[in-house]
Order: C-alpha cells, then structure tokens, then sequence
C-alpha cells in the first residue's frame, strides 16, 4: 500500500474501524447498509469508506440490487491489499500458506512433521516451507503485512509463547514470534483450535453464526468458542482446553499424557484410537485390523475410520465409544453456553458420519430440551484448510483491531514493533 494523502477522517476514529470491520465480516454492502448497521449518518459514512478507500482498504464491486432508482455499488473489503503468511501446527502435520487478508489462500503445502521434534527443528521447516509457498504463489505486487501461526496447545496469546503444552516437548515459553522476527512485521500466536474456530467463521460452516463451538478431535482435543461473533480466549487464553476434562466412571487404568486418569483425550483422541485399535489387534478381537498391523507396523485413526467404513465390528465400537465420549463433554457445553451450531473437526472427525451419529446422540440425549431445540451439529466445512484461513483471520482481526489501526495506518502497513 502506498502512503496516501491526508485521511477526511482521524485514526483514532472509531467509527473508521467500524465500517472497516463491517464490510470485512460482512461481505460487499451498500452504503445504506452500512448507514443502517452502524447507526452512523449517510455523511459520517461516506466520509470513512472515502478514507478507507484512499488507504486501498476498501473498493468498489458489483452492482447491487436496485430498489427502485439507480442500483448502488457495492462495497467490497480488498483482501488482495496485502498478503500474509501463515502455519497451522498439529502434533503430526504442518499446514503452511499464503493468504490474503480476507483468509483466501493463493498457495498452501501440506506436510507431515512430528511436533515433538521440538522448536527450533519445526520453526525451522516452517520457515523453509514459508519461502516454497511465497515462489509457489508466484510474484506478488502486495506488501507481507502479518505473520500468524496455529500450534497444537495452549498458548499465552499476548506474549504469543506456549504454556507447558502436553503433547509439545521443548516448546514450553519458546518465543516463537522471535523466531520469524526476521520479515520485520506482526506474529500473531494462538491454539490450534482457536484458529480453526476462526476459519470456520469466515469461510465455513460458522460463517455469520452468532455463537458457536468448534470442536478439534485430533491426537489431542480441544475447542474453540465463538461468542457474538468473536473469539472467546477467556482470561490467560486456555478457554476451551476440554481435553482433559475428566469423564465420570471410565477405565481408570488409562492414564493421560496430563499424568491424570479418566481424561477425554486419553479415552477419545487419536492417539487413544490407535492405542486401542492395536490392542484390538493383538489380542485377536479384530483380523482386520490384526492384517492392517501387520502391513503397517503401527496403526492410527484413520485406519480404525476405514476398517470401521469395511464394516470391522471392533472398529466401529471404538468409534461409537470415542463419539459417545466426546458427546458427554460437549453436551455440558451446550447446556453451559447454548449455541446454536457445534463443529466437529480436526483429522479424526475424518472418521465420518458414524463418529458425528454418535456425538449427535450423546448431545441430545445429555443436554436440555431448550439448548438442543435449534441445535446443528456438523462436520467442519473447511477441514484441513479450517487451521490456515483462521490464522489469516486472526492476523486480520489484529491488525485492523482499532487500537492497533491507527498505529499503522497512516504509514501504510502495520509494524512488527508495535504487536
Ligand atoms: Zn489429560
């Protein structure tokens, strides 16, 4: 972007982050839109998008539909103003892209990685496969304004460092924003499944729903609430962290990588899943899955999702068994909070239809008549894309958060000094 003449209206307006913000959730709206949702007058209105529009924020788009007299012109948030990098670390992949400001990706790899190869190893490869996907993406005209990355625990999302993650050897207080200091601009840090939370509500299943949960079945679990519209970190950032919530009258023998027993993650995660599936095949009660051992030398979920879609009948009782499970905690969700959807994703949710019919079962038969009443529960939408366009939102929320905006907005783009 470039440095612009003087803006019509202050920076430190708020109103000029309100229509901002608008059109950016939203979606293109007329003017009268805009007039009507922000309560402002049509004068006050049309002197912010002049302003946003002379900093390159705003533009034309279509036509919209006439209701009566002239059609309007829409006004559309420019995405493409600028670019931003972005990673969703799980405990056994890397997802990397590039996208733009309204979280459209123009290039995405996808790796296998083991989190617990620790920082310094993990930053390293996702810096390598940062440069792949800006030559993948191709020469772009845009500025990189914002870095944002995703990882698999709970993180202190002001400093953006990790705090004792469970399943995250070494990078417990590891400053990971330091380590891509080098492109001199903003590194945002959250949980993994507050970023996928994020994703669904600007490009999936969420997407202008008020409040929602999305919950991550991965080798680990955990979920991300949406609370009119935003996120809701909770007070230190471990909102949502129900993973080792601990479920009343199961197996106490099995014991959590959290050292305690009993926790949801341990009995319905993926790693739960395959310690479960091999057990089954060694002590002969599936030959399915004894045969599909042999091959592989271990087992995961995604193996107990197929065997279990060949109609292997130990397969199909550990996913009903793990969904049953998952089902219990998220109904003490619904009836806690109330929302209208709940989304369930992460790679285990890839276990399909026979996982959902059970968590959908639980939840009913365990919630409030009232909760339940408007309640959908679905698969997400973006699936391993959920992780990435959601760190390219969080950037966005936090650059065009009104009192970072005016820090950068008159030198044309945001500062890594200032995050
Ligand atoms: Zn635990």
């Amino acid at each position: 972007m470039r440095q612009m003449s003087a803006p019509a209206a202050p920076l430190d307006d708020p109103a000029l982050v309100e229509v901002l913000d608008y059109v950016r959730r939203h979606g293109p709206c007329t003017r009268a839109a805009l007039v009507e949702a922000t309560g402002l007058s049509r004068a006050s209105v049309g002197q912010r998008i002049a302003a946003l529009s002379t900093y390159g924020l705003l533009g034309e788009g279509e036509l919209g539909r006439s209701t009566g007299g002239r059609a309007p012109r829409m006004l559309r948030f420019r995405g493409d103003a600028a670019h931003l990098l972005v990673a969703d670390l799980g405990a056994t992949s890397i997802d990397v892209a590039v996208a733009d400001l309204s979280g459209a990706l123009l290039a995405h790899i996808q790796e296998p990685a083991d989190i617990a190869a620790g920082p310094v190893a993990i930053l390293d490869r996702v810096d390598a496969a940062f440069r792949r996907c800006l030559a993948e993406a191709g020469p772009l005209d845009t500025e990189l304004w914002g870095i944002g990355i995703g990882v698999p625990g709970p993180v202190e999302f002001d400093s953006g460092r990790p705090v004792a993650p469970p399943i995250m050897p070494g990078w417990d207080g590891f400053e990971v924003r330091r380590r891509f200091a080098h492109y001199g601009v903003p590194v945002w840090v959250d949980n993994d499944v507050n970023v996928m939370a994020l994703g669904e509500l600007t490009a999936g299943i969420g997407r202008g729903v008020e409040s929602f949960v999305f919950v991550k079945l991965g080798t680990g679990i955990g979920a991300g609430t949406i609370v009119r519209g935003e996120l809701h970190r909770g007070a230190q950032g471990s909102a949502g962290d129900i993973g080792h919530i601990q479920l009343p009258l199961t197996d106490r023998s099995v014991v959590c990588r959290c050292g305690n027993v009993g926790c949801l993650e341990a009995l319905a995660g993926g790693a739960a899943l395959a310690r479960d599936a091999e057990a089954a095949a060694r002590e002969g009660r599936s030959a399915f899955l004894q045969r599909l051992l042999e091959e592989k030398g271990s087992l995961d979920a995604a193996d107990v999702a197929s065997a279990a879609a060949h109609g292997d009948a130990a397969s199909v009782a550990l996913i009903a068994d793990a969904g049953r499970f998952v089902g219990d905690v998220v109904a003490a969700i619904v009836n806690f909070f109330n929302p209208s959807l709940v989304v369930i994703g992460g790679g285990v949710a890839g276990a399909g239809d026979p996982l959902l019919a059970s968590i959908r079962e639980a939840i009913y038969r365990r919630s409030l008549p009232l909760a339940t009443r408007n309640l959908i529960v679905h698969r997400s939408t973006l699936g391993d894309r959920a992780g990435v366009v959601g760190a390219a939102t969080m950037v966005a929320n936090e650059i065009f958060a009104p009192q970072y905006l005016a820090h950068w907005l008159d030198s044309g783009a945001p500062v890594a000094s200032a995050s």
